[in-house]
C-alpha cells in the first residue's frame, strides 16, 4: 500500500525536509542529517532551547553532544539560528525563521522551573520618562524573570 503511493506526492514531512535542505544550501551549509534534525527541531518549537535541551530532545537520533554543538555553531554563524544568553550564562538557541525568532523580542524565564519563553515583540514596552534613555523604548534585549503559569 505504502509503496504504491511512494514517489508520487511527497508527504508533508518530506516536503518540510526538502525545504530545510534547500535553505541550508542557500546559507552555504551542507545538508547533513544532524543539521536537518537540529534546524527542524528549532523550527518546530516556539521557545529558545539550550544545548542540553537539544541533546535530550534529539537523543533518539544518535547525534552526539559534540556534533550537536558544532552544528549549532555553524547554524548560528550562517544566520539561521540566533543565540541568546537569558541571564543565566546558558546559551539558548532559536531559529530565526520560527514564529518569534525572526526579530529581536523579549524573553520570559521562570525562576522556579527555569523554562524560557519567547514573548511577542510588542508585548513589552518601555515607557518614556525622566532617566530613561531614548533608545530604551525600542530595546532589543528585554529579559523578564518571574513565575510561569504552570509553576504559579
Ligand atoms: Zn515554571
Ligand atoms: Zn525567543
Amino acid at each position: 500500500m505504502i509503496a504504491a503511493v511512494k514517489g508520487r506526492h511527497p508527504t508533508p514531512a518530506q516536503s518540510k525536509v526538502a525545504a530545510l535542505r534547500s535553505r541550508l544550501r542557500a546559507s552555504g551549509l551542507r545538508s547533513t542529517p544532524a543539521r536537518l534534525a537540529v534546524l527542524g527541531f528549532l523550527e518546530s518549537t516556539s521557545r529558545p532551547v539550550s544545548h542540553a535541551d537539544l541533546v535530550e530532545a534529539l537523543a533518539d537520533k544518535g547525534i552526539d553532544r559534540v556534533t550537536l554543538y558544532r552544528n549549532l555553531t555553524d547554524l548560528t554563524q550562517a544566520g539561521m539560528v540566533r543565540r541568546t544568553d537569558l541571564g543565566d550564562h546558558v546559551w539558548r538557541f532559536e531559529s530565526t525563521r520560527s514564529r518569534a525568532g525572526h526579530a529581536e523580542h523579549p524573553h520570559f524565564t521562570c525562576v522556579e522551573c527555569g523554562e524560557s519563553l519567547c514573548l511577542p515583540e510588542a508585548s513589552v514596552r518601555v515607557a518614556r520618562g525622566k532617566g530613561v534613555p531614548r533608545s530604551a523604548a525600542r530595546a532589543a534585549e528585554i529579559q523578564i524573570r518571574g513565575v510561569c503559569d504552570r509553576c504559579s
